[in-house]
């Protein structure tokens, strides 16, 4: 199937081959013709997919084939407009869209927090046709009156899930209430909770439903080890990983900002060039690590959750679960950043004895078992004072009649995480957890962030 039979005009045609893409992927060759007939869409989908061109290139097609009539005040509106929930994604969106439209007419900005907000309202006076924005940002935008969004033709939620995981209800609600009626929603979530169903249900007009899996988190393209360590010899054993298997690129996750910013000084020290990436570094440091990672100038890129999301590294070989997550699913999108588009990926995850109810919430929702492994001069010491264990907090409800695409993704059931690998002077512990129920039901729906990192 080409991009031209799914309707696509020649000005786009030209521009993806010049992307490099040849085939559309599976969420492209439905959503596509779908979103050029100008209805609703409820799509489940994730980062990864190829989402983006999925909505973008038919939303660039309908904008280019109508014009819009001017403001009262003479000036091209805004005609469409995609919300995305941080700042990194609303980025990549944008540059993604740019490209897209090279051949058009047809202009893109992007906006967010975290960086001044004068050249964005410069950029506002020029013709805009599509903004990309974190929610608070254009908040900002429309209390300045520097944007009017009286004109919105189509409208995109993108990972609408996270936008509500990261409490923009409100926000997005507010701006809703700021669109013209007559408009065409297109929403994308990676799952379906109560919430979103109900935003859907307001949003969206006799919708089509879509949905694909995650193209690359599956059993086949990442293997995942589990080992079992002393919480104060996890740098050592991470340092040791990295340098005994000389890998070049590892994304590794703790939990909190504080944590990510110590971490990666310390790995400084151990001769590991690192960097961190999370909510309170500026956009500049939040750019310049992630480039300096991507084109191979740091090994090593400590990241929290959130910061990460939206984050596009292809073949990623190597991702480290520092700190389990709270949040079970958490540790599913982490895993996914490894193994991306087909190729094989390594998820090792470091787990101190006070997280292994976490531990159990994780094989509980992947559906598998853990095998604990030791290395050779990192095993637990049974001496060791005992930490209070780490309780595994409740998924944001997406399990009740949510559908769950990828992450998990084409993981059999009962199938040993791990595998079978010989790993090195690793050892089995034999230590197996079986399928826990460290998820405590009736849970609070969110988890507390007491580092909540929010994009505006
Ligand atoms: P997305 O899910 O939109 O973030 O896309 C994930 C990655 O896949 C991005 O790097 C895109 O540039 C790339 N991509 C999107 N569509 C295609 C395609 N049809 N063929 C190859 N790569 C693609």
């Amino acid at each position: 199937m080409s991009f031209a039979s799914l309707g696509l005009n020649e000005n786009l045609v030209q521009a993806i081959n010049e992307c490099g893409y040849t085939q559309p992927t599976p969420i492209q060759q439905q959503a596509i013709p779908l979103v050029l007939k100008g209805g609703d869409l409820l799509a489940g989908a994730q980062t990864g997919t190829g989402k983006t061109a999925g909505f973008g290139l038919p939303m660039l097609q309908r904008l280019s084939e109508t014009q819009a009539r001017p403001l009262a005040n003479g000036r091209a509106p805004v005609r469409a407009l995609v919300l995305t929930p941080t700042r990194e994604l609303a980025a990549q969106v944008e540059e993604n869209l740019r490209a897209y439209a090279k051949h058009t007419k047809l202009r893109t900005l992007v906006m967010f927090g975290g960086v001044s907000i004068n050249p964005q309202m410069k950029a506002l006076g020029r013709k805009v046709d599509v903004v990309v924005a974190t929610p608070g940002r254009l908040l900002d935008h429309v209390s300045q009156r520097s944007i009017d969004l009286s004109r919105i033709e189509m409208l995109v939620l993108d990972e609408a899930d996270r936008m509500l995981d990261m409490g923009f209800i409100r926000d997005i609600r507010r701006v809703l209430a700021l669109l013209p009626k007559q408009r065409q929603n297109l929403l994308f979530s990676a799952t379906f909770s109560d919430e979103i169903k109900a935003l859907a249900e307001d949003l969206l007009h006799k919708p089509e439903h879509i949905e694909v899996a995650r193209r690359n988190a599956t059993a086949e393209t990442i293997s995942q080890r589990f080992f079992e360590v002393d919480k104060g010899r996890k740098r050592a054993l991470l340092s040791y990983h990295i340098g005994h298997h000389n890998w070049r690129q590892v994304l590794v996750f703790t939990r909190t900002k504080h944590g990510a910013n110590r971490l990666a000084e310390q790995l400084g020290k151990d001769g590991l060039p690192a960097m961190a990436i999370h909510g309170n570094k500026s956009q500049g440091a939040r750019t310049k690590a992630l480039s300096e990672f991507k084109n191979g100038g740091i090994r090593v890129l400590v990241a929290t959750d959130i910061a990460a999301r939206g984050i596009d590294i292809s073949e990623l070989p190597h991702v480290v679960n520092y700190e389990l997550p709270h949040v079970a699913e958490d540790y599913v999108h982490r895993i996914g950043r490894t193994g991306r588009a087909g190729s094989n990926g390594e998820a090792l995850s470091l787990v101190s004895a006070d997280e292994k109810p976490l531990l159990k919430a994780i094989e509980k929702l992947i559906k598998q078992s853990a095998d604990l492994e030791q290395v050779a001069g990192f095993e637990p010491d049974p001496n060791a004072p005992k930490e209070a264990p780490e309780p595994a907090r409740g998924n944001r409800g997406r399990n009740g009649g949510g559908q769950r695409n990828g992450g998990n993704g084409g993981q059999r059931n009962g199938q040993r995480a791990g595998g079978n690998r010989s790993g090195g002077n690793a050892q089995r512990s034999g230590n197996r957890s079986g399928n826990g129920d460290g998820q405590r039901t009736g849970a609070p729906r969110r988890r507390s962030r007491p580092q909540a990192e929010h994009s505006s």
